[in-house]
């Protein structure tokens, strides 16, 4: 017999229960991935996530070559593909990750209703994306938690999948595959954007756990000190397994670590929530009655990092430069564009989606409604002000004079306010001024939401 393991958000070798599962099914397995045109047509694979999903597959069938094997490659429609796969080796079973976005349940669907009556069945895994399966924990009388702290907890009683161990080889079925895309041949990638691959996310794992965690709980929001792990790229593709790295970062045990694993609960959180709400990903959690304004020039400051408040510029710089933003950066630009600029959080989140490596429906929806005061946030009305968030987290200015180098010069004093320079100071700065007053957008805030 012969079973299909289809690939999607679990580009990985190790801890992966769909490949697992497929190869103690049968002896010969088809590790299948499918380039979908339905995905393309989403809009959703914008070339910087091209480009960390080209080394993914690369680094993927080089692994399996090194076990045997290699990876199957089709492009297509996702169905179709496996369909026609399954009938050319007379497949018997098709391994998949369960997904919880409206386009992973309805691929789900449409699979099961095509292998009917074929012979060919179809296993959904849980707990390959996230560490704890969504709806495996639930508050009584709800299908998913809105507030994170209880569900942290019973996330934390649950306890993340065992891993299941690496195969050691891998023997493919006879069936002819398309050329991997190479990341060469993709244009409009980030310059700075990192290197993708389960590979090289192994890689920075090891370095993070033996030298970074630890300085997580107290580093993790210092902008300038950048001592987060960059992993979610790799947890995004699914090059690394959230469950291993819960059970590594435990193993490891220092305070750090334990910060480290709750962030990885907050991306469980979400995943929760889009499985029970699949709707959130375009539709408002909570809905404020928001009349959200439209002024394009204001949006298009936003963008490309000429607000006149070096962090907001900074943080939206570094996302171009990158395909990537520091968690507080992302905190404090989306609070910027929902609530001083008061613009719908859609036109953030599409954009974020548009550059960022680690886009993700569930993680960047939803903690745009969570920053934009429609989500799950218990204080959906707080503000962040770039001043004070300046002064907290990036106290120097090391990181706002990274990105805008127009600052350079300026003291440590006036970075975060180059408006209050004068005269000649403020002459020499080639550097726009606030395109808003905080104060009056927070009025204008307040009084739409009748706070
Ligand atoms: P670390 O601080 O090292 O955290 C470890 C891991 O925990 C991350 O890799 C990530 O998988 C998870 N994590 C951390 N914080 C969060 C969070 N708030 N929500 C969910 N998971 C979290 N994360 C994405 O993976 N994809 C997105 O599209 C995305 N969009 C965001 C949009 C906004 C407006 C905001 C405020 C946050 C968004 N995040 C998103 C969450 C978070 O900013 C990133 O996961 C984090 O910055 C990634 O950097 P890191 O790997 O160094 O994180």
């Amino acid at each position: 017999t012969v079973s299909v393991a289809l690939f999607t958000s679990d580009l990985r070798l190790h801890d992966n229960p769909v490949l697992s599962a497929a190869l103690r099914d049968s002896q010969q397995i088809v590790p299948l991935f499918v380039y979908d045109t339905g995905v393309h047509r989403t809009g959703f694979d914008a070339p910087n996530r091209q480009a960390f999903l080209a080394d993914c597959l690369a680094d993927l069938d080089a692994g399996l070559r090194a076990r045997g094997g290699r990876l199957v490659v089709r492009s297509g429609d996702v169905v179709e593909q496996v369909h026609s796969v399954v009938r050319s080796v007379g497949a018997t079973r098709v391994h998949v990750a369960g997904g919880v976005s409206r386009y992973a349940t309805g691929r789900e669907e449409r699979l099961r209703s095509v292998l009917a009556g074929t012979g060919c069945t179809l296993a959904v895994h849980d707990a390959v994306v996230t560490a704890v399966a969504p709806g495996a924990v639930t508050p009584t009388g709800s299908d998913h938690y809105a507030v994170f702290t209880p569900y942290f907890r019973r996330w934390t009683e649950a306890g993340a999948r065992d891993p299941v161990p690496t195969p050691r080889r891998v023997a493919v079925a006879d069936i002819a595959s398309e050329p991997l895309l190479p990341r060469s041949g993709i244009t409009g990638i980030s310059p700075g954007l990192a290197e993708g691959g389960e590979t090289a996310g192994r890689q920075q794992l090891w370095e993070w756990l033996s030298s970074g965690v630890s300085g997580y709980e107290e580093g993790h929001d210092n902008l300038a000190g950048d001592a987060t792990s960059r992993l979610s790229p790799f947890l995004h593709f699914g090059a690394l397994s959230a469950s291993e790295l819960v059970h590594l970062a435990r193993r490891e045990g220092s305070p750090g670590a334990e910060a480290f694993v709750r962030q990885l609960a907050w991306r469980d959180f979400h995943h929760q929530v889009l499985a029970a709400r699949p709707d959130t990903a375009s539709d408002d959690y909570r809905t404020r009655g928001d009349r959200w304004r439209t002024d394009e020039k204001e949006i298009a400051a936003w963008r490309e990092g000429r607000t006149g408040y070096p962090l907001v510029d900074a943080a939206m710089r570094q996302l171009a430069h990158e395909g990537w933003m520091h968690n507080r950066g992302r905190m404090l630009v989306a609070s910027f564009l929902t609530k001083t600029l008061y613009v719908d959080w859609r036109v953030g989140a599409r954009h974020f989606l548009g550059l960022l490596a680690d886009g993700d429906v569930a993680n960047n929806q939803l903690n745009w409604q969570w920053a934009a005061g429609t989500g799950t946030d218990t204080r959906p009305n707080r503000v962040l002000n770039p001043v004070v968030q300046g002064k907290r987290f990036d106290k120097r200015g090391i990181y706002v004079r990274r990105w805008v180098p127009e600052l350079a010069d300026v003291t440590d004093r006036d970075v975060h306010e180059p408006w209050k320079l004068e005269g000649l100071d403020r002459a020499g700065v080639d550097y726009p001024d606030p395109i808003v007053e905080l104060a009056e957008g927070r009025a204008r805030f307040e009084r739409a939401r009748g706070v």
